[in-house]
């Protein structure tokens, strides 16, 4: 496995990504909400930036970017269709781009929902994927600019990728969302168990993620929804939850 992700924290719930490539030692940073918690993290690993990967506009993944742009001049990646709400963007992409990543790629996938314009990205080489805002461990994004047919299409877009993929959300939102989780399907054992991990994570101060995909298919309400409208009804009770 060539590529690895490490969660860095930001603001009150946000997860940044460190990606680190062990063959070509390119370093990248995904959705920056802050600069100076990347900063620490790269100074800790004595490690420069080369690229900074965006998945949506939102301030809570890109207000970091002037600064770690005017200190590392990375390559900063983002959706060309979101390129007039994004910072200055080197390399604009779009579905199915490949990102060269010292050798790695990262796939593009389009997924709107949350926005119009969120993106995903896939690493083969490291079984990650950096699905932002759309995918949560037990829950999904919420809806503020696609719609729920939107979202259920972008959520199963995942549907090829293995199941020992690394799921590297924005968000450390697992607790609060095993609530929902477990009101919605109280007799799911592997969700039980999840939950109880899950818990106990969050009461050690570990972080909950990177997940599997395959235990986010086997607990994941919003993956198990059998159809769009199920979806949306799933979706509009976690939004009243
Ligand atoms: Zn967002
Ligand atoms: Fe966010």
């Amino acid at each position: 496995m060539a590529v690895t992700a490490r969660a860095i924290p930001m603001l009150s719930d946000n997860y940044s990504w460190l990606l680190t490539d062990s063959v070509s030692g390119k370093v990248g940073i995904v959705d920056p909400a802050e600069a100076a918690p990347a900063i620490a993290a790269l100074e800790t690993a004595g490690l420069g930036l080369d690229f900074i990967f965006l998945t949506h506009h939102h301030n809570d993944h890109t207000d970091g970017v002037p600064e770690l742009v005017a200190r590392y001049q990375p390559v900063v990646v983002g959706n060309q269709a979101d390129a007039h709400r994004l910072p200055k963007l080197d390399r604009p992409v779009y579905e199915g781009a490949l990102v060269d990543f010292g050798g790695a790629k990262l796939r593009v996938i389009e997924v709107p929902g949350h926005t119009l314009g969120h993106i995903a990205y896939y690493i083969a080489d490291g079984g990650i994927l950096l699905p932002g805002d759309t995918l949560f461990s037990l829950g999904c994004g919420r809806l503020f600019e696609g719609s729920a047919a939107q979202m259920y299409a972008s959520l199963h877009k995942f549907d090829d990728l293995p199941d020992e993929t690394l799921v590297c959300c924005g968000h450390e939102y697992t607790e609060s969302n095993a609530k929902f989780a477990l009101a919605m399907d109280p007799e799911n054992t592997a969700l039980q168990a999840r939950a109880a991990e899950v818990k106990a994570l969050r009461a050690a101060g570990q972080p909950t993620l990177p997940v599997t995909l395959g235990m986010e298919r086997a607990t994941n309400p919003f993956l198990r929804a059998p159809d769009a409208e199920a979806f949306a009804k799933l979706r509009t009770a976690k939004d009243n939850f």
